[in-house]
């Protein structure tokens, strides 16, 4: 039994993703304690619950502490099933953290995947469906695990109600990790707004602002079709596109907050992006860490990628990863950024 503390480093609920993953790939039960005690709620909220959830409906797991609330868990999995799954989070919680809980032991299956999730599909504090279909979803098929994602409805903060649909291939036998350094050359940048059930002009007003900050003009700018049901929300994104990789920035607008600034701190994390060298964006780096652990597990060849910063989230991924592989990851600084290392010991 691995035993976990959910108060270390960030101290909130991808300690509790990691663990669900990887006890699921490896078959190792955990005991997690302390759930999510570096937050202001802390517990299983219903995204969290709903992601042990559909952990144990995938891995057939016994589970103890799988309550609203609970600050401990105990997770025994079984063997991981493909299969048709619908896993719900029944609030405007974020669907695509309940994705990524279970797709690393999806690609471990024998027989490919279909999953329906339902709830926010764009959430401030988790990876909006665009970046995860962008971003993460090629990286991974560059791994050797393929998927396709589908947005079949948008999903804000406070309504919920999002929908998205993917198909997750087995790739237990085909994962071949690869270093990830340089993005190489830049191929273009645009920026879309999503604002259903609000007036055009926030669109109009936060791609005009994005636009004469950052020098972009034209389609570079597009307003993004959305269907009325689907708001109120509003969610601003800017995907650059490198030869090796595409990096999504997203900021949203709330009741209170202008459009104006909404804009201003797009721009911010688009230009620090831009003026550093290194390959991954800080949230694509945590997040990247698990499947590259995966992949450098099987073959048991080391792995390297930059990174523009390291945060919180990605030190204390390293270190729940350590935990359930037999891997280590070693950090040092590079060029304006990062450089990290993950091997078999
Ligand atoms: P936690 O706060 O522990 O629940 O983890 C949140 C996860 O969501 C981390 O993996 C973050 O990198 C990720 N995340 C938060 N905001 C974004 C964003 N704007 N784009 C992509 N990923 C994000």
């Amino acid at each position: 039994m691995i035993e976990i503390d959910g108060s270390v480093g960030e101290g909130g609920g991808q300690i509790l993703r990691t663990s669900l993953a990887l006890s699921m790939c490896t078959g190792q039960p955990f005991s997690l304690t302390k759930v999510r005690a570096g937050r202001a709620k802390p517990g299983l909220m219903r995204q969290h619950l709903t992601c042990v959830n559909a952990a144990k409906e995938v891995s057939g797991a016994e589970v103890l502490g799988a309550e609203l609330n609970s600050q401990s868990l105990t997770f025994t999995p079984g063997q991981v099933r493909a299969g048709d799954y619908h896993f719900n989070v029944g609030t405007a919680g974020s669907c695509t953290l309940v994705l990524q809980t279970v797709w690393p032991a999806l690609l471990m299956a024998d027989a490919p995947s279909r999953l329906k999730l339902g709830g926010g599909t764009h959430n401030p504090m988790a990876p909006p469906f665009h970046f995860l279909e962008r971003s993460y979803a090629p990286l991974l098929k560059k791994l050797g695990a393929n998927a396709e994602l589908k947005l079949r409805r948008l999903g804000f903060y406070p309504a919920g109600g999002g929908e998205i649909e993917v198909t997750i291939w087995p790739a237990k036998d085909a994962l071949q990790p690869f270093d990830l350094n340089d993005r190489g050359a830049k191929v273009e940048g645009y920026a879309e707004c999503f604002a259903p059930a609000l007036p055009r002009s926030v669109a109009r007003r936060e791609l005009e602002q994005l636009g004469a900050a950052l020098g972009w003009s034209g389609d570079q700018l597009r307003e993004a079709p959305t269907r009325q049901h689907e708001g109120p929300g509003n969610a601003l994104l800017a995907t650059l596109v490198y030869e090796n990789l595409s990096e999504v920035f997203t900021e949203f607008g709330e009741k209170g907050v202008s459009s104006e600034k909404v804009a201003r701190d797009l721009v911010r994390e688009v230009r620090a992006y831009q003026v550093a060298g290194a390959a991954l964006g800080p949230h694509l780096a945590d997040q990247w860490s698990l499947p590259l652990a995966l992949a450098v597990w099987k073959r048991q060849r080391e792995a390297t990628f930059t990174c523009t910063e390291l945060t919180d989230h990605a030190k204390t991924n390293f270190e729940v990863i350590e935990r359930f592989l037999p891997l280590k990851f070693s950090t040092s600084v590079w060029s304006a950024g990062w450089q990290i290392v993950v091997e078999p010991v």
